[in-house]
């Protein structure tokens, strides 16, 4: 058997951390509270990179957008703590499941 004994390649597809010199990031979720304008929103569930070595969590631009919209909805709500399970832009495509 000559083929590659695996397809896994842990050195790409783990990004070195940019908090601490050891960790890499592995995926997984977050949880982050804002406060804004005299509102707490806590958010569960948000996807990151999360370090293993020191726990720091990395979000992509595309979520810290999604989390202003959620914070920006907070607001206009008008309630002083509200917690969420974070929640994808709904406005591209539907669960169809
Ligand atoms: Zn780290």
């Amino acid at each position: 058997m000559n083929g590659p004994t695996t397809s896994r390649n842990d050195a790409d597809s783990s990004a070195a951390c940019p908090y601490c010199p050891v960790g890499t990031l592995k995926p997984g979720t977050t949880t982050e509270v804002y406060e804004r304008g005299g509102v707490t929103l806590v958010v569960k569930d948000i996807p990151a990179e999360v370090c293993w070595a020191c726990g720091e969590a990395v979000t992509t631009e595309e979520t810290v957008g999604r989390l202003e919209e959620m914070i920006a909805e907070t607001e206009r709500g008008g309630m002083e703590t509200v917690v969420r399970h974070f929640e994808p832009t709904t406005s591209a495509s539907p669960a169809a499941a």
